[in-house]
């Protein structure tokens, strides 16, 4: 095995009262900004638009974060326009100035830590503790996708006496990002500048409950240097303006990371060739899970349910890599679920301001509505064993675990996107891997266990894009866990891995008969 070393930046240590003083500072100095209106970017210039959408605060619903600008169909077509304009010269750019600029980024970002963790606590109620780590990913993306484009961009030589072969890569042309809101920073960054660097021009379209931060990374990726219409900011209307994107001809790639639902949407409408369209479309899309943790009778428990509680309620279980179920074996199965409950019931629930927060709110009405319907169905098969009231004013749900959940239910099935937990007894080894395995997706795993042959078995059969043994199962860092998963789960290799930039790109050959 080759070994590989990517120096990531560190995470704030925030047992030192100076890193906790400045985020109090950073979130005062946010919210003095809140109820601005934030325009997207065609062709390098703030343009206004005939419609705007509000973000609001998901731990106070009644505080008004800002308002974003949402551009038209027109709008839209001008951006493409724009992009295919700016796309010979930008192709042209040599890789190592087009990382400079990528790694200006990043460091911006590290330069903006704390203000670009206060506006996730503000917009999307992220813990800073939450918070902050993503702020490391999203500079990581910037430092690993420009190191991988000069790696690749030194091509290969196939040479042969009488004959050179030259393998390169070329950038696809115009590519368009669909970005989702939990992970309102690090995802659009990672999916933007990986396709940047390799010389697209790139069109980011944010989900609308996170256009705000979305507008701040526009702001720096400009203020890094990135030419007019290389890169535009195009927030939208996902049914309307974002689908008419996706179906325009004369765009030729999409990278997509959300629901299941609106990745095969995509997936099918960029197959169909539109009139005068010349290429096919390359998709990527990362979208669900219904991540289970293997827990057997030799596990560390302490581990195991902290490990759980972390992977289930962080950010209010709205992680795709976040455990939703959990597979116990019966001779450790009522010990552990007792453990868990209470470990769970420990959990401070409310504002994220408030710095002993463990679980914020949900992102907004509607997925507070869909986590209590699915509540309310998991109550119709399986008993509750336990159900955490939440806090009034913001979108809260309370934390609920269910018990004796069988493997066709409802709630052991369906990406809930929440904090709402599924605990599932197994009587054998195998019968748990069957049950973690039972689901249309592959994206993260875990296992808690001392038993060599069940390590080894579930290295073997445990069917996950991202398995993790005797540990968390969220928290995927850059270049040391690349990210993402298959079958329903999934189309495209792994973020932060060493094939992700490979994608945004077209290899050529070119043999000359010397
Ligand atoms: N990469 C994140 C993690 O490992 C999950 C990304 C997502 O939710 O889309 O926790």
């Amino acid at each position: 095995l080759k070994t590989q070393n990517f120096p990531n930046v560190p995470d704030t240590d925030y047992a030192d009262i100076s890193h906790r003083q400045e985020i109090q500072q950073a979130l005062q100095r946010v919210r003095q900004q809140l109820g601005k209106t934030y325009l997207p970017v065609i062709n390098g210039e703030f343009v206004q638009t005939e419609n705007y959408a509000e973000s609001l605060n998901p731990s106070n619903f009644s505080e008004q974060v800002g308002r974003i600008g949402l551009i038209s169909i027109e709008q839209a077509d001008q951006a493409i326009a724009a992009a295919k304009a700016a796309f010979p010269a930008w192709k042209k750019t040599p890789a190592r100035d087009r990382a400079t600029i990528i790694r200006r980024a990043g460091d911006l970002m590290e330069q903006r830590r704390e203000d670009l963790i206060a506006w996730m606590v503000l917009e999307t109620g992220k813990t800073v503790r939450e918070a902050d780590p993503e702020v490391s990913e999203a500079i990581d993306f910037c430092h690993y996708y420009a190191d991988e484009m000069e790696r690749l961009d030194s091509g290969v030589a196939y040479d042969f006496p009488g004959e050179t072969n030259r393998y390169h890569y070329q950038p696809r042309g115009i590519s368009l990002i669909i970005s989702p809101w939990n992970f309102p920073l690090a995802i659009p960054v990672g999916m933007t500048v990986a396709s940047l660097v390799a010389g697209n021009c790139t069109l980011l379209k944010p989900a609308e409950v996170s256009s705000i931060i979305g507008s701040k990374i526009a702001e720096i990726l400009l203020e890094a240097g990135i030419p007019n219409g290389v890169f535009q900011f195009v927030p939208g209307k996902g049914a309307t303006v974002g689908a008419h994107m996706v179906k325009h001809r004369d765009v030729h790639m999409i990278t997509f990371t959300g629901s299941q639902e609106v990745g095969c949407r995509i997936y099918r409408e960029a197959a169909e060739l539109q009139p005068g369209q010349k290429h096919l479309k390359r998709v990527i899309a990362e979208m669900g899970g219904k991540n289970a943790v293997i827990v057997d009778e030799s596990a560390d428990l302490d581990q195991a349910v902290q490990g759980v509680v972390q992977s289930a309620f962080g950010y209010s279980g709205q992680k795709c890599s976040a455990c939703s179920r959990v597979i116990v074996l019966e001779p450790i199965y009522e010990l552990f679920l007792a453990r868990l409950v209470e470990a769970t019931r420990s959990l401070n629930l409310g504002n994220t301001e408030l710095p002993g927060t463990k679980v914020g709110p949900v992102i907004d009405a509607n997925a507070q509505t869909r986590i209590k319907e699915y509540i309310e169905k998991g109550r119709l098969q399986s008993p509750v064993a336990l159900e955490m009231s939440a806090p009034v004013g913001g979108y809260f749900v309370g934390p609920v675990i269910f018990r004796d959940v069988l493997l066709d239910h409802t709630i052991a099935q369906e990406e809930i996107f929440g904090p709402v937990l599924a605990v599932m007894q197994a009587t054998s080894f195998d019968q748990a891997i069957a049950i973690a395995n039972g689901t249309n997706y592959a994206l993260t795993g875990g296992l808690y266990s001392r038993t060599p042959s069940h390590i080894e078995q579930a290295q073997q059969e445990f069917e996950v894009g991202n398995l993790y043994i005797n540990r968390g199962i969220t928290g995927a860092i850059v270049a040391r866990q690349p990210f993402g998963g298959f079958k329903l789960s999934g189309v495209g290799s792994k973020a932060g891995g060493p094939d992700y930039l490979l994608q945004f790109l077209e290899p050529r050959v070119i043999t000359e008969n010397i």
